[in-house]
């Protein structure tokens, strides 16, 4: 069982399911060479893959191209289905920092094919969270800037309001496709800067001064 931990409190929720989006930041999708879609990419992450702040990537056997994304991750603290968009706002209880550790070696062949992303986005520790700030303790403003350090140095750093879908429109939208639910997280894409990580590289992402994660590659 994998929990979220709220900051300067014991409180700790039990994580439901792992919803992502990808191509939500333009710059992004573009250097990956692919068209901004009209409505978020949705796809899924494993609740056995998380691992948190201090702890350690482990690059698989089966990749040698292994990419950071860092993003801002929702925390859903009730259950809603077709949700307009002011429940939806509700619905969001706090906010952390994630990686969405990516084989982007095994997403391209996955891509060519048609096929699912599973194995490149679920090995064991993909799925790296910072501790959370509850929304009535912090309200969002999208002015915060998100930031990811390989080695000391920046290499995705972006404003939240370069986000294409803002949060209350993303958890909308996955609520018309299926129910949300307590402890469910929401990972909302990724800013321009992805690259690839070697073992022994260092990782720190941080949310203005409000939250900050750090692991090293194995
Ligand atoms: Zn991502």
């Amino acid at each position: 069982m994998k929990t979220v931990k709220i900051k300067n409190s014991d409180k700790e929720t039990t994580i439901g399911k792992i919803v992502c989006v990808g191509r939500n930041y333009a710059e992004h999708a573009h250097e990956l060479g692919n068209s901004i879609p009209e409505k978020p990419v949705v796809f899924l992450k494993t609740v056995s893959s998380v691992i948190y702040s201090g702890d350690k990537i482990v690059y698989p056997a089966y990749s040698n191209d292994m990419h950071h994304e860092v993003e801002l991750v929702l925390l859903i603290g009730e259950a809603i289905k077709d949700a307009d968009l002011e429940t939806s706002e509700k619905a969001i209880t706090g906010y952390g920092i994630g990686l969405d550790m990516t084989l982007r070696d095994v997403q391209s062949e996955l891509k060519k094919k048609g096929y699912p992303w599973t194995t490149a986005k679920c090995f064991d520790t993909s799925t790296v969270l910072s501790e959370f700030i509850e929304k009535n303790f912090y309200q969002l403003t999208l002015d915060e800037t998100i930031s990811l350090k390989v080695n000391g140095e920046y290499k995705q750093k972006d404003q939240l309001s370069k986000m294409l879908h803002k949060p209350a429109g993303i958890v909308q939208y996955i609520s018309s496709l299926m129910k949300l639910e307590h402890g469910d997280l929401i990972f909302t894409g990724t800013p321009k800067g992805v690259n690839k990580v070697e073992s022994g590289d260092k990782l720190t992402a941080e949310l203005d001064g409000l939250l900050k994660l750090e692991c090293s590659v194995r």
